[in-house]
C-alpha cells in the first residue's frame, strides 16, 4: 500500500488502543475544508515494508494500526496490507469517506477491520458542495449501512463551513446537522450509534479551499445547539474537540 506519512504511535486515534497510523495518499473527494490532502500530495512517500518492519519492532506496546488518507479504500494494496497486519495480530481501524462500500464489504466479509470511522459530509442534499463529489450518494448511503455492521465503528462529521455560492459560505446550521443524523437512523434502522459532532479547525495556507481559511473554529455555541438537537434522533452522539 502507499504511504504518504505515518505516526509511530498515538493514543488519540484508536479508542482503546496505542495506535500507529498510516495515511494514505490520493482522495476522490475534494473536501473544501480538507487540510490533509495538500499535505500527503506533497510528503515523501513511506516504504510499506520499512513500516511493517517498524510495527513488528513495536508490537509489544504498539496494538492497533490506525489507517486514514486521504482515502485509503481507493488503494489496490489495501487490502495484502491489512493481511500483513492482521498476520502479525495488530487491531486495524480503517477511517473512510464511504465513497467505495464493495471494498467495505470485503473488509466486513473477511473479517479484515475492527473498527470503522466513517465521514458524514453533512445532510445529503448538501453532500455534492461538501465533498466536491456530485455522484457519492449511492455509494455513501451503501456504506453508512454496511459500516453498522463491523465489530465497532463511528460516524463523525466535522462542522465546517458550506460553499453554498460565490458569496456565500457558512457553517453547517443545526438543522442540517439534524438532517445528517436522521439520515444515519433511518439508513440503519438504528439509533444507537456512535456519532462524533467535530469542530472544524482552519489552517493559514492548508485547506483545499482557500476561502474557507478566514473562518474561525466552529463557534462553541453552535456546536453545542447541534449537539443538544441531534441527541433526540442519535442518543450516543458526543462532541469531540
Ligand atoms: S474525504 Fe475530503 S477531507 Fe477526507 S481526505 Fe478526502 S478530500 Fe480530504
Amino acid at each position: 500500500m502507499k504511504i504518504g506519512a505515518a505516526l509511530g504511535f498515538n493514543l488519540i486515534d484508536y479508542p482503546g488502543k496505542i495506535a500507529a497510523v498510516a495515511f494514505a495518499p490520493g482522495c476522490n473527494y475534494t473536501c473544501p475544508h480538507c487540510h490533509a490532502k495538500p499535505i500527503l500530495g506533497t510528503a515523501a512517500p513511506i516504504n510499506e515494508d520499512d513500516f511493517l518492519k517498524y510495527l513488528i519492532t513495536v508490537k509489544d506496546w504498539v496494538n492497533g494500526v490506525v489507517i486514514c488518507g486521504g482515502e485509503p479504500t481507493l488503494q489496490p494494496g489495501l487490502v495484502p496490507f491489512i493481511k500483513k497486519l492482521r498476520a502479525e495480530c495488530f487491531s486495524v481501524k480503517l477511517d473512510t469517506n464511504g465513497s467505495n462500500p464493495q471494498v467495505l464489504a470485503q473488509l466486513l466479509s473477511d473479517k479484515l477491520v475492527d473498527y470503522v470511522a466513517m465521514d458524514i459530509k453533512g445532510p445529503k442534499f448538501l453532500w455534492p458542495s461538501l465533498s466536491g463529489n456530485a455522484g457519492a450518494e449511492t455509494a455513501m448511503m451503501e456504506s453508512i449501512a454496511t459500516v453498522a455492521r463491523f465489530p465497532d465503528y463511528e460516524y463523525r462529521t466535522t462542522v465546517a463551513p458550506v460553499v453554498r455560492g460565490d458569496e456565500d459560505i457558512s457553517f453547517l446550521t443545526v438543522p442540517e446537522m439534524v438532517s445528517a443524523a436522521r439520515l444515519i437512523a433511518k439508513v440503519t434502522g438504528r439509533a444507537d450509534h456512535k456519532y462524533y459532532v467535530q469542530k472544524f479547525v482552519p489552517r493559514k495556507n492548508g485547506l483545499l479551499d482557500p476561502r474557507l481559511e478566514v473562518f474561525p473554529e466552529t463557534p462553541p455555541q453552535l456546536l453545542q445547539d447541534i449537539h443538544e438537537e441531534v441527541l433526540n434522533y442519535l442518543p450516543n452522539c458526543q462532541l469531540r474537540g
